[in-house]
Order: C-alpha cells, then structure tokens, then sequence
C-alpha cells in the first residue's frame, strides 16, 4: 500500500479507473462465462429430461388410456366398431409421433442401449395392437381377445417405460445438481472478484481522500503565506524605508481618495507642505548619518503629534514631509501646525550653522478650507508649497496658513513666527 500512498493524486485517480474498469471486464466475462455454462445446463435439464419424460408419459397414458381401455371396452362390446378403430387408430399415431419426438433428443451412449430395447418393445407392443386394429376393421368378434394377454402386454410396457422414465428423471436430478454447482460457484467467484475490487476501491480512495486533503492544507498554508507576503510586500511599496512613514507613492493614492471623500461630505480638508530648515547645511556641518538621524527624529516628532486615525504623515522626499488631515477647521490646523514646529525645535538637535536658530527647526506651508466640487486636486498642493515658500521667506521656523484655494495666489491669512 506504500506504493498507492507515494503515487501522485492523477496517478492515484487513475489507478482507481482502471481498477475499476478490470473490475468490470473480469465481472462481465465470468458472468458471460458462467451464464452460458447454466444455459447449457437448463437446456439439458428441459430438452434432455423434462420434455422426454413428459412424452413418455404420456406414451405411457396412451397405452392404458387410448390402447388398453379401447381394447378392454371392445372385449365387452360396450364400443362401436368405428370408435374402436378410431380410438386404436389415433392412440398409435399419437404413440408413434411421441416416440419418434423422444428418440429425436440428444442421448448418451449408455442410455441408448435401453432406448434401442425399449424401441424394440414399442414396436413389439404397437403391432399387438395394429393386429386388434385389423381386426376391428374386418369386423371380427373382438371378444375373444385375451385379457390376460392384453394386461401382460401392457404391464410389460409399463414397466420398460417407467423404467426408462426413472432413468430420464434421475438424469434430471443429476442435471440440477450440476447446475446448481454452477450457479453456486458464480455467485462466490462473483462475490470474490466483487470483494475485492470494493476492498481496492475503498483502499485508493481513502489515499486520494487524504492526498487531496494533504494538497487543501498545503494549499491553504501556501495561500496564507502569499497574503502574507503580499501584505509585506504592499507595506514596504508604501512605507519610507528611512523614517518609516508613508512615501510619495502612498501620498498619491491617500491624497485623491480623502480629498474625494472630503469633496463628496464637503467637509474640512487640511495639507500640510513640511521643509527642514537649512538641512543642506546640517548634512555639511555633522555628516549625512546625522542627517539620516535627524530625519528619523523630526518624523517621530509628526507622528506624536499627528495621533489621529484620519491624520496622514508621508515623507514626500529628501527633508520633505507632507501631512494631510480632515475634518480639522483652521484654528485646529494652525494650532497643529504650531505643536510641530514647537516640538521639532523642542528636540533641541544642534544645529550650528542654522541662520533660523540654534536647533533643527522646520517651516510649514498649511491649507485648509472645506472642500467641495469646484476645488481643484492640484491647488492644495500648489497653495500649501506657496504659503511654504512664503514660510522660508519670512524667515523660517514658522507656518504659514491659508483658506484661499482660488487659483490667483493671495496673501496668506496668517503668518505666525513662533520664538
Ligand atoms: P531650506 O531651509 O531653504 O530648506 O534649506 P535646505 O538646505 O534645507 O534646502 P535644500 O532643499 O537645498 O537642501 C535639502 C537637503 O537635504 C539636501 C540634501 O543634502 C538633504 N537631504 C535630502 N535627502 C536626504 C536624506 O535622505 N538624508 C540626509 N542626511 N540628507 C538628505
Ligand atoms: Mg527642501
Ligand atoms: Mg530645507
């Protein structure tokens, strides 16, 4: 059975198809087989006994019947000698033709030796008897005719008759014994090949039930490590692999899903444009993994600040950040806006060549306004980079806050230098 369990699941279907179908073919030839042998023996039961000993029988009716009783009654005068003839005349026929039928079946070797006799007893009897019938015909006195005679005559073939039927019957028997031999050893062949394939087909289903059940698992262990490892996969494509935050490319997908969200229950939609200050100089003054360390820091900074679920933080590139927020109305923007720059320059990280202070600090341009259909997708992005240029215009460690969305640019409505 190691052989069945180390083939693979087609192999194992096929195995069981062609079991099933050597199955079928050695059921169907035995049957055939088996079937054929039992048509042979019905056919020797019925046409080499049944019918024969029904017809000696009845030629044995004929001789008492047809034959005795006409010859018995004519002795006693009680028939005409019309019916006589026509009784003795008919029952010969009818003796003749049944014994012609009988010898006409198939015979053994043995049995025709006492057919031959009996043949030659037949013959003996019928022409006793045709000697009456002529008789009977030339109007002879049939009351002479000896009793005696005729029942010796009669019992005799009686008894060579019934000896033959015996014969005929025991043949019978002898036939269904056969026959029945037969049909008891189909049926125990026909089981036994049935057993065993049920035993086959059980045994190969039961190893391509547990192969196909082995194969689910495998298949489930596998499609779970895929999603897993799709899940990683979409993370890193959206994350920052320096500061862990999202990237540009999760921006652009975040960015039109809120804002349409914001559009569609016209409510506030804050971005944020974030830019070190003086960074270039950070880099030149301490080295670039200082650099790379303050980057980290300054974007821990924006996720403590930016707690909320709705609250994006992506690093947009370089020392760039961006923040998008909704449902934040402009005070509430500002006053984040302002937590920001206080906690960035709150980290105190040194920087010594910075004209804006003695720490890292950052300037933000902010937009705010409450979305709906006419604004545009890119003014946002556009108005928050100019309030952010205006930021470092006036000179940095700021924010700098608008509402106008209007294409033309317009001052800003707050400019705030936090010291
Ligand atoms: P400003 O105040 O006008 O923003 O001046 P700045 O020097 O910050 O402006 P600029 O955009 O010219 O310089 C940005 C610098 O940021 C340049 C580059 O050295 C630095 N930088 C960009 N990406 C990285 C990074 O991944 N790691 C480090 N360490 N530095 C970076
Ligand atoms: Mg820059
Ligand atoms: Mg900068």
């Amino acid at each position: 059975m190691q052989f069945i369990e180390a083939l693979k699941l087609r192999s194992k279907l096929l195995f069981l198809f062609l079991l099933i179908t050597m199955g079928l073919i050695s059921v169907g030839i035995l049957g055939t087989t088996y079937v054929n042998a039992m048509k042979k023996y019905i056919d020797a039961l019925y046409f080499g006994s049944l019918v024969p000993v029904t017809e000696l029988n009845e030629i044995l009716q004929k001789y008492h019947n047809g034959l005795a009783d006409t010859v018995y009654k004519a002795s006693r005068k009680e028939m005409s000698s019309s019916e006589i003839v026509f009784n003795l005349e008919d029952a010969l026929r009818d003796i003749d033709k049944k014994w012609k039928s009988y010898m006409s079946h198939f015979k053994t070797e043995d049995e025709m030796e006492y057919v031959e006799y009996t043949n030659m007893e037949i013959k003996s009897t019928n022409r006793y008897f045709r000697q009456i019938l002529y008789a009977a015909k030339n109007g002879k006195d049939l009351q002479k005719i000896s009793i005696n005679t005729l029942e010796d005559r009669v019992e005799y073939i009686h008894t060579v008759l019934q000896k033959l039927i015996n014969y005929e019957v025991n043949v019978a028997n002898y036939e269904r014994k056969k026959f029945l031999i037969t049909y008891n050893s189909m049926l125990l062949h026909i089981g036994i090949i049935l057993s065993i394939i049920i035993v086959g087909v059980l045994l190969i289903l039961l190893y391509v039930f547990k192969s196909i059940q082995k194969d689910q698992t495998q298949l489930e262990i596998s499609a779970k490590k895929l999603k897993r490892a799709n899940k990683k996969l979409e993370n890193a494509s959206y994350t920052d692999s320096l500061t862990g935050l999202h990237n540009r490319r999760y921006f652009n997908f975040i960015y039109e899903r809120e804002l349409k969200r914001a559009k569609r229950n016209r409510t506030y939609i804050t971005f944020m444009m974030l830019d070190i200050d003086y960074f270039k100089q950070y880099n030149d003054t301490y080295g670039h993994v200082e650099g790379d360390y303050a980057l980290k820091s300054v974007s821990k900074v924006l996720q403590e600040t930016l707690r909320r679920p709705s609250d994006y933080v992506f690093r947009l590139g370089g020392e760039e950040f961006g923040v998008l927020m909704s449902e934040t109305d402009e005070s509430s923007s500002a006053k984040l806006a302002r937590e920001i720059c206080d906690a960035v320059r709150g980290r105190e990280l040194k920087h010594e060549n910075s004209k804006a202070g003695e720490f890292i600090t950052i300037s933000i341009g902010v937009v705010c306004c409450v979305a709906d259909d006419a604004l545009d997708e890119k003014i946002l992005i556009s108005r928050a980079d100019e309030m952010l240029y205006e930021a470092k215009e006036s000179g940095r460690d700021r924010y700098i806050i608008t509402s106008n969305v209007s294409a033309a640019t317009t001052k800003p409505i707050h400019n705030e230098k936090i010291a």
